[in-house]
């Protein structure tokens, strides 16, 4: 055979055709390379090895035995073969039964002995196995080792890719490069990586696993968090437009309510950076309604008094309208023009604002994505806003601030994220917490509830709207091809039911499929009051202001993510008046229950998001669609905190001593860096 490194083609392995190698490509896996670093989902333990008479029932365990009769054969029923033999060791028998595997009878022959891993099935006095998998014994490829437990596709099963580990370990585990400067790998006590890869496959035993498992992990947060700190670096390096400081209190005063010291902290920490010569890059984080949309119109007007433009980005148009609207309350008494440009707009509306801005008459833009559009230009761009963060990556925050040469850039996200894996997520971004709320809000007292409430839900739905309040209803958003399970109803469905039960009040409803101008003008009748009840799928999550609202009911609660329920629940409680937040679901399932729980404990969005890491792990606050960074494969954040935290202070040691990663040892590193954000090499070199 010829030799293999780790960029041979898959297909050149043996056992791995054109299909095969078309089915690997699915798991990500072209050459010998990215088949090693696809890592086990988990482990199956095949070292325990039992006597049939000290095995238990339920029991999965190793059986060394002998075939003490030729197998019998037979036809259940029609297509169902079944193959029949009893095994017995010193002591004792078993039964073993084969399904459909007729071809074993040429295998399993009286008098030969083999090892069968299984689950034991019966009574204590009858003991017996079904479809076990079994080898001779002595040769440990099945049996009484810990098996690696891969993620599969179609066509590629957990024997194959154990086989081709098998093939590459050997040959390629050595040829991995090596990204953990010596001193590192020394200091923290860090197994060499041809170990590591070695027993991450095939661990010898659990404690060369630990040894594995650390090291990798180890490799993974450091080289996120060393790309994190030299992205901050690129970032400070840039010169940013240097701002004159003004006086505050002239913004302040114009407002019909005092900013809370959370909110002129914010802002101040966003003006000392706005006039300090380097563009800024920072993050305001704040529970819902902690008002961050002030901090933000602060800024702008700071900006404008500095006589440039601001871009203010929303996720979606329903905010970015209601950010008009609010922009224009805070800023047109100062003459500041705000703008907005949206998907639907007519070619001449669209024409004319585009106008208005390059030649500098227009102030602020508001919009979505599309202000990032080639088409945009501005006169003189000197802030950039992006609103409810966690839905623009880090490539599109870096898209952002090329547009305006050293425009300063302020991000708000109203996701709490908890503090450990802010430090990951966030850390090219310098932070502000808003850690208070506008005086006299009252918490949202919530309820999870079954459908035997129905009828007094819908009673409390009555008696809100009665006395000249509104109530939001949201329905998990349901795609056509979904197979509904039972009661799982639409938004149009649920209001179509809620206009029946309350014929006398005005029911709303805003869902996915309707055109942007319909949603538009279903929210617009609900913020003015025209609408009673609005059902939604969650397309009022984020931001949504509308202070007469006292109730919100989220039916099928448990198909939502905590952090989301929490975010929903804060449209409501912006008033004076007391408000409610009601969760609907028949789910009884424990998890269910003890998630729904957590909102019922706490109105503070931080512990919320640490319950909701606790008890869904972090995919949901890491997944790569969120914010554009690489895809976690070892870590399990919760789990690995200890590591986590020993990594981030390795690279704080490094980076103190090669702030650039310039020097040779880390030029494995900084390559890797590079590959993953796959940045072009003019932001990174
Ligand atoms: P969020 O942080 O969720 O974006 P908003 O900026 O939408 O919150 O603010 C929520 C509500 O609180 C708005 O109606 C806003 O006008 C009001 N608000 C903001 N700051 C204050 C304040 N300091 N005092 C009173 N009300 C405030
Ligand atoms: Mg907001």
């Amino acid at each position: 055979m010829i030799p293999i490194d780790l960029t041979t083609d898959i297909r050149y392995l043996r056992g791995v055709g054109e299909t095969k190698a078309k089915a690997l490509s699915r798991l990500g896996i072209t050459n010998v390379g990215e088949l090693l670093t696809h890592l086990p989902r988990s482990y199956e333990d095949r070292t325990r090895i039992c006597t049939i008479a000290e095995v238990q029932p339920d029991e999965t365990v190793c059986i060394a035995a002998m075939v003490a009769e030729e197998p019998r054969f037979s036809y259940v029923r029609k297509g169902m073969e079944l193959l029949k033999l009893r095994i017995v060791d010193g002591a004792a028998a078993m039964d073993v039964t084969f399904f459909n595997q007729s071809y074993l009878r040429n295998t399993l022959h009286r008098g030969d002995s083999f090892i069968f891993y299984g689950k034991v099935e019966g009574t204590p006095l009858h003991k017996s196995m079904t479809n076990p998998k079994f080898e001779p014994e002595g040769k440990n490829r099945l049996t009484g080792r810990i098996l690696p437990v891969y993620a599969l596709t179609a066509g590629i099963g957990n024997a194959l890719l154990i086989s081709l580990m098998e093939t590459a370990l050997p040959e390629c585990a050595p040829l991995l490069p090596e990204l953990l400067p010596e001193s590192i790998r020394q200091e923290h006590s860090l197994c060499a990586l041809p170990f590591a890869y070695e027993n991450i496959h095939f661990p010898r035993d659990y404690e060369s696993l630990a040894i594995a498992r650390r090291r990798l992990i180890f490799e993974e947060l450091f080289t996120l968090q060393c790309a994190m700190k030299l992205l901050k670096l690129r970032r400070e390096r840039g010169a940013g437009r240097k701002f004159q400081s003004r006086d505050m209190e002239e913004f302040y005063a114009s407002l019909p309510f005092t900013p809370t010291d959370a909110q002129r902290r914010a802002v101040a920490e966003a003006v000392e950076d706005m006039c300090g010569g380097l563009s800024m890059s920072r993050l305001v984080q704040g529970d819902v309604g902690s008002g961050k949309t002030l901090v933000a119109a602060a800024c702008i007007w700071f900006a404008w008094k500095n006589g440039c433009q601001s871009a203010f980005m929303a996720p979606t148009e329903i905010l970015a309208e209601q950010h008009l609207r609010t922009m224009e309350g805070f800023l047109a008494p100062f003459g500041i023009s705000v703008g907005i440009l949206k998907g639907a707009m007519g070619v001449k509306a669209r024409r004319e604002t585009l106008a208005l801005l390059s030649d500098g008459h227009l102030d602020v833009l508001v919009g979505t994505h599309a202000l990032l559009g080639d088409a945009v230009q501005y006169d003189r761009l000197g802030l950039v806003i992006t609103d409810e963060q966690h839905r623009f990556g880090v490539n599109q925050r870096s898209a952002l601030s090329k547009k305006g040469e050293g425009a300063h850039v302020l991000v708000m996200s109203a996701t709490p994220i908890p503090r450990t894996l802010a430090l990951i997520i966030y850390g090219d971004l310098d932070v502000s917490v808003i850690d208070e709320l506008p005086p006299g809000r009252q918490t949202v007292k919530t309820f999870a509830v079954d459908e035997s409430y129905r009828a007094r839900l819908n009673g409390f739905i009555r008696k809100q709207a009665e006395e000249g309040h509104q109530v939001f209803v949201v329905c998990p958003m349901v795609e056509e091809n979904d197979e509904l399970p039972e009661k799982l109803k639409s938004a149009t469905e649920h209001a179509e039911e809620l206009q029946k039960t309350f014929p006398k009040l005005r029911i709303g409803c805003v869902h996915g499929k309707m055109k942007p101008k319909e949603k538009e003008k279903a929210m617009a009748a609900f913020v003015s009051g025209e609408v009673d009840v609005l059902v939604s799928t969650t397309v009022v999550e984020v931001g949504v202001d509308v202070p007469n609202a006292t109730l919100m009911v989220v039916e099928n609660a448990e198909r939502f993510g905590l952090s989301q329920l929490h975010q929903l629940r804060g449209r409501v409680g912006r008033g004076k008046a007391q408000s409610w937040c009601i969760l609907v679901s028949d789910d009884k399932s424990e998890t269910a229950r003890a998630r729904l729980k957590v909102l019922c404990a706490t109105n503070d969005g931080f512990k919320v998001a640490e319950e909701d890491l606790r008890l869904r792990g972090p995919g949901d606050f890491f997944g790569q669609r969120q914010h554009g960074l690489p895809e976690m494969h070892v870590a399990d954040l919760q789990a690995d905190m200890d590591v986590l935290r020993e990594a981030q202070q390795a690279a704080e040691t490094l980076m103190e001593r090669d702030s650039e990663l310039q020097s040779e040892e880390c030029r494995p590193l900084r390559e890797k860096i590079r590959t993953l954000f796959e940045l072009n090499s003019d932001t990174w070199n």
